[in-house]
């Protein structure tokens, strides 16, 4: 059914890059014998999940949004992938991003912009666009993204589907291609909390090939969400609410937290006074690990590679040159300028004090509160080619970047409607607090 939706919308849609559908059926056949035999049943066993183009998969090419890697088949699937395979998953494809997860709207990816199901002339927002509109289409029953800065969070915001990041750490990132290790993160987009919840159950523990993969016991996700939310307190930051954020967002986010308070919740002011310095102190930090990390495409060990030349520095010249698209080169040079002698106090460092700040900030709302409450986007789906301005393009991620700079957790909910377009409602949570968030979730649903 999933293959049929796919076949019948896609061509609009351009949510994947790559529609495995003869693997999806020989998968599905397994999963039905499985299911026959009763061996080794997960809750995701025959499951129609699409995965971000970010997560390498064994044999089957993994582009990253981009023309460096366009035929690249990574030989050794993610460890988030051998835990999908385990539990039987069908994986209906690899789905479109902003190349290298770098934006808000999956209009940089290097193949085609990928397009909001609620509104085609939109975009789903990015970098996860094609994961979340897979979802937002029907075409998978859930699928999986990656969250540096709110690229799980908008894109499910925007297209009207759940969207969890969870707290740094709790899921492996080997096999992630990196975009800023100390922020990466993957998580699942879901039609509701309990898929959420399964979805996130499936991938979330510990991996020593993953050293910054936390040894915190994993929650039974699903078991919390039975309870109700009557007497937990969940706050309003109120720097969340600055001017630009469209007034329709404002007005469907407040009218849900009305509706949190009848239903038991506790409401509170709380204050995390550094947020105003997240976006700039994330686009120090980001672009400065990007500019690393990037440094290992050479044209020498894998992807793209310019070989019209015998001169080994034109060679990786070239190979850059032609390998990476605009944005990915703002990033590389805004980070490699942010870290170079003489500059690395001025920028890197001090942006790292305000990340400390920042995660400060949390820290003592959460001595006070269970969870917060915010718009999760201060838009709703803006018109492909509508932003053209970068710095403009950075300003989607206000209200998500501070979890990623403070590593806590954070969901987007499906919260409303705008003018006709879907409007996002986050809740964050302290570190490993996801069974929190999920709760609230679901109890609002
Ligand atoms: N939009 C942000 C950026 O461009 C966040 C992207 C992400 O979370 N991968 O960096």
């Amino acid at each position: 059914a999933h293959l049929d939706r796919i076949r019948k919308v896609e061509s609009e849609v351009k949510a994947f890059t790559l529609v495995t559908d003869d693997l999806a059926l020989q998968q599905a056949k397994e999963a039905d014998r499985r299911i026959a035999s009763g061996e080794n049943l997960s809750p995701l066993t025959g499951i129609p999940i699409a995965i971000k183009d970010v997560i390498c998969t064994k044999d089957i090419t993994t582009t990253c949004g981009s023309r460096m890697l366009e035929n690249f088949k990574p030989p050794y699937d993610a460890a988030v992938m051998e835990r999908l395979n385990a539990a039987g998953i069908v994986m209906v494809g690899k789905t479109n991003m902003d190349e290298f997860a770098m934006g808000s709207s999956t209009e940089h990816s290097a193949f085609f912009p990928t397009r909001n199901p609620w509104d085609l002339e939109r975009a789903p927002g990015g970098s996860s666009g094609g994961s979340a509109a897979a979802v937002a289409a029907g075409m998978a029953m859930g699928s999986y993204g990656s969250d540096t800065g709110g690229s799980i969070r908008q894109p499910g915001s925007l297209c009207n589907v759940l969207g969890l990041k969870p707290t740094y750490g709790r899921v492996s990132r080997y096999g992630l291609v990196a975009f800023a290790s100390s922020l990466d993160q993957i998580g699942p987009f879901a039609r509701d909390a309990r898929d959420a919840a399964l979805l996130l159950q499936a991938i979330a523990g510990q991996d020593a090939r993953d050293a910054t993969s936390s040894l915190e016991p994993v929650s039974d996700y699903s078991a919390a969400l039975s309870e109700d939310i009557k007497g937990m307190r969940i706050g309003v930051p109120q720097e969340y609410w600055v001017e630009g954020t469209q007034p329709g967002v404002v007005d469907a986010v407040r009218k849900n937290i009305e509706q949190l308070r009848e239903m038991g919740a506790e409401i509170v002011d709380v204050s995390l006074p550094h947020t105003k310095y997240g976006v700039a102190a994330y686009y120090i930090i980001a672009p400065a690990e990007a500019s690393a990390n990037l440094a290992r495409y050479d044209g020498v060990k894998y992807g793209y590679s310019y070989r019209d030349t015998d001169d080994m520095w034109e060679a990786m010249e070239k190979t850059r040159q032609y390998g990476f698209g605009p944005e990915v080169k703002r990033r590389i040079m805004l980070g490699t300028y942010a870290l170079s002698a003489g500059y690395y106090d001025a920028y890197y460092k001090q942006a790292e004090k305000v990340r400390s700040l920042i995660t400060r900030d949390f820290e003592q709302a959460f001595e006070q509160v269970d969870a917060l409450v915010s718009p999760a986007s201060p838009t709703v789906a803006f018109k492909i080619g509508e932003i053209s301005d970068p710095y403009q393009m950075y300003l989607n991620d206000v209200f998500t970047i501070p979890a990623n700079l403070a590593g806590i957790c954070g969901i987007s909910i499906p919260g409303g409607f705008s003018e006709g377009l879907p409007v996002g409602m986050q809740l964050l949570g302290n570190a490993f607090a996801e069974s929190t968030i999920l709760r609230i979730a679901d109890a609002f649903e």
